[in-house]
C-alpha cells in the first residue's frame, strides 16, 4: 500500500457538510487491489489480535461486531485503513466515529476519509493505520510495543494541541452558542466572532480588559494602597529592599506572626507564610529577595484563615472557591511517603494545568513544612489527621478546591464586586484569605491578599469537591450580550463560469448600504475600495482573512471548486449561496471524473447555507436547479425566461425567483413582478446583447434581494457597474476603436464559449475571431472550439499560445480547423500561429461596423495591442 496523497478538511465539504474535520488519504491498495481481506491468511485473527476493541465498531451491518464481520466475510483494504484510523485516534484519547472510502477512477486507488480532532493526530492515526494493516498482511500481527508508541504519539499530539482549560471552556461555550471562533496566529490569542462584531481572548483577558487594571493588579503593594484608600481589609505590610531593615519592618506590621513574600511574584513562589522568629524571617527573607526580579520584598502580616478565590466577571460575582494547600490524611498505618503516592495516584492529578489536578511533588519548602509539624517523610500520622504539604493553596502546586458560590455572605459579595470595580477589571479573581467566607470579613478579620488578573477557571469549572460553575457563561453574556450578532452576513458565489462577475456585483451592490463590504476574487481580496491582496483568492485562506478582518460588515465571498476539495469550505454557514452553472471544466482533477461529482462539489454551498438563509440556484441548469433537494434553507431560482417551469411552480408557491421578462431584469415575487432595469439599461449586459451577463446580474440581484436590499438600491448599482477593464481584465472588455469594436475576453470552455457566442451572435456588424486555447486541453475540446466559433463568427483567425504546453506547433490549430470545417465547409478562415501578428492584421483590416473577438493567451498583452491604437469610450461598456 502507499500514500499517495492526504487532504486536511476544515468546513463543510464533498464528504460531508456537518463533520467538517476530515482527513481524505489518497491510497494506492497497490498488491491488496485485488485481495478482499478473507483472502489474506491470517488477517482476521491478527487484526482482532491487534485491536480487539474494533469490535464496537458497527459499520454496515448495523451492529456491535458488525465491522469485525466484514472483515471476515472479506472487504478491501482501503475501508479496513479507515476503521483502524478511528480506533487508533480513540484508543488515544480522541472519540471519532465518522469515515468513508471509496474507489477511485483509477482501480485500486481508493479515497480514505475519517474524522479526526486534532489534526497532526489525524493525519499521523492515518499513516499508522497504513503501517500496521500491511505488517498484518506480511507477518499476521503488529508488535505491542509499536501500538503502544503509536497511541503514546497520538496523546501527546492531542495534548500538545490542547489548549490551557480555561480557554478550551470558554470556546466550549462560545461553541454552545453558535459563535464562530478560531486561534490567530501569535500571543494564544482566540477571535470569537466573525469581522466587526468579532472578539478577542488571551486565556481569561478579553479585549475589553484594562491594561490600567492589569498593571495595577500585578502590583500588588499599588493594589492594596489603593485598596485601603477605599476602606477595604487588606493585610497589614510594608515593602523592603535591603535586609537591614527587616527588623524595622517587623515593628512597623505589629510583630509576629508574618507572612514574607516577593513582591512581583506568582504561584506562590518565594513565600514563606506564618513566620514566627527572627531566624525564619532572615531565611524567608532571602526566599522572597531570590524570587523577585526587583529584589523588593513584601513584609505582612499573618492572617489565620483560609485561601478563597472569588471570581467576578463584568461586575457580578460568579464563583467561590476555597483552596486548600497540598496535603495528606493520616490513616494511622501509612507514612507520609506512602500517602503521597496514594494521592497522586488519582486519576484526575496530572503534570501542571492540564488535568482536573495537580501531582503533589515534595521539595525543601514541605520537608521544612513537616520538619515544623513534628514530621518526616516516613513518620506514620494518626488517623484523621491534616499534613500540610505546602503553604500555599495554588491548584499547580497540588491543591485542591471546593465550592462555596452558595456560602458567601452577601456582605463579602457586595465587597468583592466593589473591589474589582475599583481595580478596573472585567475578569478578576480575588484572593481572600478569611476563617469563615460565609460570615462578613470585617466581622472575622478576613482580608483581601491580592487581585488576580487573568484568572484561571479550572477550580470553578471542574472543583474536587461542590457544584461546577459554568464560568464561562458570564463571559459570553459580556462578550456578546443576548441578542447581539456575532457573526456577519456570508454572501458567497460558486458556479463553473462567471463566479467573479457575480460576486464583484454582488460587493457592487452591497455597497450601496455604505457598510464595509469585504470580498475575495480571481483577481484578488478587497476591503471595501481597496485591493488588500492580489492573486487567485477563491479558497478558505482569502475567505479567513475576511472573516477576521474587524473592519469588515459584509463578506461577499468568490467560492472555487479547488478549495471546497482542498480544505473544505472557511465558513460553518452562509446567509446567501449562489450557484450559477456546472459545466464541464477541471474534470480529472482532484478525483472528480464526472459533471455529476462537479455538481455535488458545488452543491456543498447551497447545502451550507443556514435554515433561515437562500440557496439562489439556476432553474435553467438542471444540475444546479437539481439542488434545492439538498439544501436546509429557503430557496430562490433565477432564469433567462419566465415560462421556465421550475420558476412557475416555484412562484405559484409564493416563492422568490429573478428572471428576465420583455426585456427587463425582473424579481418575482409569489404573483408580483418587481421590476427592477431594462437590460438595455444595465452596462454590464452590453445593451442587453450578453445574455449570460443578464444571467450572472439577475444572480446578483436575486441574491442581494433575497438578503434583503431594496430595489432602488439594487437598481443604482446595476447602472454603475462596468466590467472595465481596470476592474475585470479579460472579462468581457470591451473598446471602441472608432469605426470598429474589439473585445477580449478570456473564455476558457465549452461553456463560456458558447455564453460568448451568445454576445457575438447578437452582434449587428460583421465578427471576426481571433481564436485558440493552451495546448494541455484535449484534442476534442479544440474541436469544440472549432465547432462554436464556425456558429459565432464571420470569418476566423486561428492562432496558437507561444507555449505550446509540450504540443507540436500547428497541431492545436488542426484540431481547431476540423472542428470549424465540420460545422461549416464555407467557413472563411486562416491559421497565423503567432498571436500578435494574428491580432494585429485582424485589427489592420477590420471592417466598419465589425467586431473583433480575441481569445488571447495573454490579455495584458493584447490589452497593450488594442491600446496602441487609441481607443475612445464606448458607449456600451466603457473600459
Ligand atoms: P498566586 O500566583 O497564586 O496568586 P502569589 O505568589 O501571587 O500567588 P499571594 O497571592 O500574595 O502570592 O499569596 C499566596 C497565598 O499565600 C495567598 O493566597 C494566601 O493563602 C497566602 N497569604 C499571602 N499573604 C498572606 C497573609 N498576609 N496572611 C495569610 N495568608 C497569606
Ligand atoms: P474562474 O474560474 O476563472 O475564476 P469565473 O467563474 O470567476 O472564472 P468570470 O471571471 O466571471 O468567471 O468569467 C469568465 C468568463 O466566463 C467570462 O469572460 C465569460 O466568457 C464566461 N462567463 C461569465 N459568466 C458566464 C455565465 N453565466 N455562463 C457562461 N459563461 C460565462
Ligand atoms: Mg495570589
Ligand atoms: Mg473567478
Amino acid at each position: 500500500m502507499k500514500i499517495l496523497k492526504t487532504l486536511t478538511l476544515r468546513g463543510p465539504n464533498y464528504w460531508s457538510i456537518r463533520r467538517h474535520k476530515l482527513i481524505v488519504m489518497r491510497l494506492d491498495l497497490e498488491e491488496l487491489a485485488e485481495k478482499p481481506s478473507n483472502e489474506i491468511p491470517g488477517f482476521y485473527e491478527g487484526i482482532v489480535q491487534a485491536l480487539p476493541s474494533l469490535v464496537e465498531h458497527f459499520c454496515s451491518p448495523g451492529c456491535r461486531g458488525g465491522f469485525l464481520s466484514r472483515v471476515q466475510q472479506g472487504t478491501y483494504m482501503g475501508h479496513i485503513v479507515e476503521h483502524v484510523a478511528l480506533e487508533l485516534q480513540t484508543l488515544a484519547g480522541m472519540s471519532v466515529g465518522f469515515g468513508r472510502t471509496r474507489e477511485t477512477s483509477t482501480p485500486g486507488t481508493y479515497q480514505v476519509v475519517f474524522e479526526y480532532l486534532n489534526e497532526q493526530a489525524g493525519r499521523y492515526a492515518g499513516r499508522a493505520a497504513v503501517r500496521l494493516c500491511q505488517s498484518i498482511v506480511e507477518t499476521g500481527s503488529y508488535a505491542e510495543s509499536e501500538l503502544e508508541q503509536d497511541l503514546q504519539d497520538l496523546r501527546e499530539l492531542w495534548a500538545d494541541a490542547a489548549l490551557g482549560p480555561s480557554t478550551e471552556t470558554l470556546v466550549k461555550e462560545a461553541e454552545s452558542r453558535g459563535i464562530p471562533w478560531m486561534p490567530l496566529s501569535a500571543r494564544f490569542m482566540i477571535q470569537l466572532g466573525y469581522g466587526v462584531h468579532s472578539k478577542r481572548l488571551q486565556a481569561t483577558m478579553s479585549d475589553r480588559t484594562s491594561i490600567l487594571g492589569v498593571e495595577l493588579a500585578c502590583d500588588k503593594e499599588g493594589t492594596k494602597r489603593i485598596l485601603r484608600d477605599a476602606g477595604i481589609p487588606v493585610p497589614r505590610g510594608t515593602v523592603i529592599q535591603y535586609l537591614d531593615e527587616l527588623e524595622d519592618a517587623i515593628l512597623d506590621v505589629g510583630g509576629y506572626p508574618l507572612v514574607i513574600k516577593p513582591l512581583d511574584g506568582n504561584h506562590g513562589r518565594g513565600i514563606t507564610i506564618n513566620v514566627t522568629n527572627w531566624e525564619q524571617a532572615e531565611a524567608a527573607y532571602d526566599a522572597a529577595s531570590n524570587a523577585s526580579k526587583t529584589r523588593s520584598v513584601i513584609v505582612e502580616r499573618y492572617y489565620e484563615g483560609s485561601d478563597h478565590r472569588v471570581l467576578v466577571v463584568n461586575g457580578k460575582l460568579v464563583a467561590v472557591a476555597e483552596r486548600i494547600p497540598a496535603h495528606v490524611i493520616g490513616d494511622g498505618k501509612s507514612t507520609i511517603a506512602q500517602l503521597i503516592e496514594e494521592t497522586n495516584r488519582d486519576p484526575n492529578r496530572g503534570e501542571g494545568h492540564d488535568n482536573v489536578l495537580t501531582r503533589i511533588e515534595v521539595d525543601r519548602t514541605s520537608l521544612q513544612l513537616l520538619e515544623a509539624q513534628g514530621y518526616t517523610l516516613d513518620s506514620i500520622p494518626p488517623v484523621g489527621e491534616m499534613c500540610k504539604l505546602r503553604a500555599t493553596a495554588n491548584l499547580s502546586t497540588g491543591g485542591i478546591a471546593i465550592d462555596r458560590t452558595d456560602e458567601i455572605h452577601p456582605e463579602n459579595i457586595w465587597l468583592a464586586e466593589r473591589v474589582v470595580k475599583i481595580i478596573g477589571l472585567d475578569i478578576a479573581g480575588i484572593d481572600i484569605v478569611t476563617p469563615d467566607i460565609s460570615r462578613p470579613l470585617r466581622e472575622v478579620g478576613g482580608v483581601i491578599v491580592e487581585v488576580n488578573a487573568a484568572p484561571g477557571f479550572r477550580m470553578h469549572v471542574r472543583p474536587s469537591h461542590g457544584i461546577p460553575r459554568n464560568v464561562a457563561e458570564p463571559v459570553m453574556d459580556m462578550l456578546f450580550p443576548p441578542g447581539s450578532p456575532s457573526r456577519i452576513p456570508i454572501l458567497a458565489v460558486t458556479g463553473t463560469n462567471g463566479k467573479t462577475t457575480t460576486t464583484r456585483l454582488v460587493a457592487h451592490i452591497m455597497k450601496q448600504t455604505g457598510q464595509t463590504v469585504g470580498y475575495t476574487t480571481t483577481d484578488g481580496t478587497y476591503i471595501g475600495n481597496y485591493l488588500v491582496e492580489a492573486g487567485d483568492n477563491t479558497g478558505p485562506q482569502s475567505a479567513e482573512l475576511i472573516l477576521k478582518d474587524p473592519t469588515v460588515e459584509i463578506a461577499v465571498l468568490e467560492t472555487a471548486r479547488g478549495g471546497i476539495l482542498r480544505s473544505g469550505l472557511a465558513f460553518d454557514r452562509c446567509d446567501i449561496g449562489v450557484v450559477l452553472n456546472v459545466a464541464a471544466d477541471h474534470l480529472g482533477l482532484g478525483d472528480i471524473d464526472t459533471i455529476e461529482q462537479m455538481a455535488q462539489v458545488k452543491s456543498v454551498l447551497a447545502e451550507a447555507v443556514s435554515p433561515q438563509g437562500y440557496a439562489i440556484l439556476n432553474a435553467d441548469d438542471p444540475l444546479v436547479s437539481q439542488m434545492a433537494k439538498r439544501v436546509k434553507s429557503q430557496i430562490a431560482y433565477f432564469s433567462m425566461t419566465p415560462d421556465n417551469p421550475i420558476v412557475q411552480r416555484h412562484t405559484q408557491q409564493g416563492g422568490l425567483a429573478a428572471v428576465y421578462e420583455n426585456g427587463y431584469l425582473s424579481i418575482l415575487k409569489g404573483d408580483w413582478t418587481l421590476r427592477i432595469e431594462q437590460a438595455t439599461k444595465v452596462p454590464m449586459t452590453m445593451e442587453g446583447r450578453a445574455p449570460f451577463q443578464i444571467a450572472n446580474a439577475l444572480a446578483a440581484c436575486l441574491a442581494t434581494f433575497a438578503h434583503g436590499m431594496k430595489i432602488e438600491d439594487i437598481r443604482a448599482a446595476l447602472k454603475t457597474f462596468i466590467a472595465s477593464v481596470q476592474q475585470t481584465p479579460g472579462r468581457m472588455n470591451l473598446f471602441n476603436l472608432g469605426d470598429y469594436h474589439a473585445l477580449i475576453d478570456y473564455a476558457h470552455n465549452p461553456h463560456s464559449y458558447e455564453a460568448l457566442g451568445g454576445f457575438v451572435r447578437n452582434w449587428p456588424g460583421e465578427r471576426i475571431g481571433i481564436i485558440g486555447g493552451p495546448g494541455d486541453r484535449r484534442d476534442e475540446d479544440f474541436v469544440t472550439l472549432g465547432k462554436l466559433s464556425a456558429q459565432m463568427f464571420d470569418r476566423i483567425i486561428i492562432k496558437e499560445d507561444d507555449d505550446t504546453r509540450g504540443r507540436p506547433r500547428g497541431d492545436a490549430a488542426q484540431w481547431i480547423a476540423l472542428g470549424i470545417e465540420e460545422v461549416n465547409p464555407a467557413m472563411k478562415y486562416e491559421t497565423i500561429l503567432e498571436e500578435t501578428q494574428a491580432v494585429n492584421q485582424a485589427l489592420d483590416l477590420a471592417p466598419k461596423g465589425s467586431l473583433v473577438v480575441i481569445l488571447p493567451e495573454s490579455v495584458s498583452r493584447a490589452i497593450e495591442l488594442i491600446e496602441a491604437r487609441k481607443p475612445i469610450p464606448s458607449n456600451l461598456s466603457s473600459p
